[in-house]
């Protein structure tokens, strides 16, 4: 076999994690050598898609299923993304900032009485923080009709409902931004090897990776060998530290959930409602399908989403293969995954009743949002696979790095909140894997992230500073 092909950083896969962690490293290490191994013909196409998540720059300030605490830790996640789209915008990384993020309100919503008392008093505790100032708290039905008539309207007055109205929220294409990033790097001197699928990851005596990847159209297959890999295959990345037989993976599972959206491209509805508004999670669900009505703008157009339904397959990409969960199971976590079983009885409960759902009983979930809802304007789509972290007989709904001890391979599990934590997600990554050269990166990192290392809850100052620029930067508007 041919000698193997010599990078100083591999990549797997050209999701937004790749894609950022490229941008970074590329900025931070001019000369390194990087190289990409995607195995579908295009960056950003499996979950980073468009059409394959919501598009919600997570920031807290809707999602009624983390605790205030959560809101606020999330918050200070996004900021930290929010201002190095800022620097990448500014210094010729990313193009149009339009091309990628738009300005759009983000609202919790309640109905009823004890939905109202419970949003109040989440209101009031995230209502000192700065981070959340400008939020609104709202339960004039008239208000409510004038800010989202199309919720208003056919909904009966005599219902309380309330709104807590975040005006600075973000819609995000997600898979622009992929594109956008890689394109960055490929202008730079990286690599990408699209069509090619890495089949192993093999530890070498000196320390080295050789990743074996297989050109799917031709069935080639070539060599990769790298001090540092990222294992940024989504889905498919616990499968991928699996077989590079890590201890740090030892023990976790992967249960693959996925989703389906209601979307409706009607210039009527499309006009009454831009906001991205949040519900409840429905009892025993997975806090990620807690119910949302989006405005989204893809491709320069308006649109609107809803849901996510839960869906299932043993796939864990979109694109993947029905053996892709069987295959996950080891003797090391059998047992772990059985447990979970036993243990998310309740989830799978609702996964299966969800797995039953026509397309009717899909739009009556929708009028729950919008009661003058009609099926011909809206159509279903398949959503991205999230595979959701299995540990010690529990589900997990969070993202988590793992890396080896000597941080030559990391990869990144789990997908909440997902793409929108992906700057400080690849930081981490940097400061976890990078040890000797963390500290000399700082004045540059300080530059992509001014308040690198600082809880902006806490420096309302800086905050302000660095909100205003990342708003002007960004073209957002407040
Ligand atoms: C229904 C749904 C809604 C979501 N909503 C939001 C939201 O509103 N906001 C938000 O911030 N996040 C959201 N997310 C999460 C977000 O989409 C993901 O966290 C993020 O896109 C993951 O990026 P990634 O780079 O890790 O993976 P991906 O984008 O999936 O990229 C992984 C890449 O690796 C490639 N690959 C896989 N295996 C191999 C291999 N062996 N060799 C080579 N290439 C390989 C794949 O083809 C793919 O291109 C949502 C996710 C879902 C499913």
């Amino acid at each position: 076999m041919s000698k193997p092909v010599q990078t100083d950083v591999a990549l797997i896969g050209a999701g937004i994690m790749s894609a950022t962690l490229g941008a970074l490293l590329r900025r931070l290490e001019p000369n390194t050598t990087i190289t990409v191994v995607e195995r579908l013909e295009q960056a950003g196409a499996e979950s980073s898609d468009a059409w394959n998540n919501a598009g919600t720059g997570h920031a807290g300030l809707c999602e009624l299923f983390y605790t205030p605490e959560k809101a606020v830790r999330v918050n200070e996640q996004f900021q930290v993304t929010r201002q190095f789209w800022a620097y990448a915008v500014a210094n010729g990384l990313l193009g149009q900032p339009r091309d990628f993020v738009h300005p759009v309100p983000h609202v919790s919503f309640v109905h009823g009485a004890d939905g109202v008392d419970y949003l109040r008093r989440r209101h009031q505790a995230l209502a000192g923080n700065p981070l959340f100032a400008g939020t609104e708290f709202i339960t004039d039905f008239n208000e409510f009709a004038a800010r989202l008539p199309a919720m208003a309207a056919g909904r009966s007055p005599d219902v309380p409902v309330a709104l807590d109205w975040a005006p600075h929220g973000t819609d995000v294409d997600f898979g622009s931004l992929t594109r956008q990033l890689i394109d960055y790097g490929v202008r730079h001197g990286s690599t990408v090897h699209y069509g090619h699928e890495v089949r192993t990851v093999s530890r070498e005596s000196d320390g080295s990776w050789t990743l074996r990847l297989v050109e799917r159209r031709t069935g080639e297959t070539r060599r990769l060998n790298a001090r540092f890999v990222f294992v940024g295959a989504g889905g498919a990345s616990l499968g991928l530290l699996q077989r590079a037989g890590i201890p740090e993976v030892r023990g976790l599972g992967g249960f693959p959930i996925g989703g389906v959206f209601l979307r409706c491209g009607a210039t009527a509805l499309t006009a009454a409602h831009r906001a991205k508004v949040y519900g409840a999670p429905a009892p025993g669900a997975p806090s990620t399908t807690a119910a949302h009505l989006d405005a989204r703008t893809v491709g320069g157009a308006p649109w609107l989403l809803f849901g996510p339904f839960a869906g299932w397959s043993p796939k864990f990409l979109k694109r993947g293969r029905v053996s892709d969960l069987p295959r996950s199971v080891r003797r090391d976590n059998v047992a772990s995954l059985l447990r979970a079983g036993i243990a998310e009885r309740e989830l799978v409960g609702y996964l299966l009743g969800q797995l039953r759902r026509t397309h009717g009983s899909r739009v009556e979930a929708l009028r729950e949002f919008l009661p003058d809802a009609d099926d011909a304007d809206w159509q279903e789509i398949r959503a991205g696979q999230r595979v959701q972290v299995i540990r010690g007989g529990r589900l997990e709904f969070d993202t988590t790095i793992v890396h080896a001890a000597d941080g030559s391979i990391a990869g990144l599990l789990g997908a909440s909140p997902g793409a929108s934590t992906a700057v400080p997600a690849m930081l981490d990554v940097l400061n976890r894997c990078f040890v000797g050269k963390f500290d000399a990166w700082l004045p540059t990192l300080t530059e992509m992230v001014p308040s690198l290392g600082t809880g902006l809850s806490e420096e309302p100052a800086l905050f302000e500073q660095v909100w205003e620029w990342g708003s002007r930067t960004l073209e957002l508007g407040h």
